[in-house]
């Protein structure tokens, strides 16, 4: 990775786990889905409440390493608003981004989100950085489960 993408990296991920963002409990969910990662010890809960067919607002608590709660933070930031299509399609671009065997060729144009392409050269951490996304593709589907694992 180029040096000014991996000082961005850093910067950013700093930025989420000293100020998580959307860090707090939602009474009014409509979706609750617990993620843990036992690789790392990871544990996060996400409330995600729908209103016709959209993310009217997310929120997480929980306790991680740094990768999994910037990850975390980035994903409300990048999804409050959006529609559940626009989740889905955003969800597959970043499992592409963070899990598929070639390097992104534009991690970029994610916007902000891009930068956790820079996990992809830590690869023990790369379920940190999954555990969040795993949990909304679980919370978004019909039928959510009460608890996800990455393992
Ligand atoms: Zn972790």
């Amino acid at each position: 990775m180029e040096q000014e993408l991996r000082d961005l990296y850093q910067e950013l991920i700093l930025d989420h786990v000293r100020h998580p963002r959307n860090f707090h409990e939602m009474a009014d969910a409509t979706r609750t889905v617990e993620g843990h990662n036992p690789l790392c010890g990871d544990h996060l809960r996400l409330f995600v409440k729908l209103e016709a067919g959209r993310i009217a607002d997310v929120s997480f608590v929980g306790e991680g390493c740094a990768i999994s709660t910037a990850s975390a933070s980035l994903l409300t930031e990048a999804l409050k608003g959006k529609t559940v299509e626009e989740a889905e399609t955003l969800l597959s671009k970043m499992v592409e981004l963070l899990t598929a065997s070639e390097a992104p060729t534009d991690p970029m144009a994610l916007g902000k989100l891009g930068v956790l392409a820079g996990v992809r050269d830590y690869p023990s951490r790369v379920k940190c950085a999954m555990l969040p996304w795993r949990t909304l593709e679980a919370a978004l589907s019909d039928d959510a489960p009460a608890a996800i694992s990455t393992e």
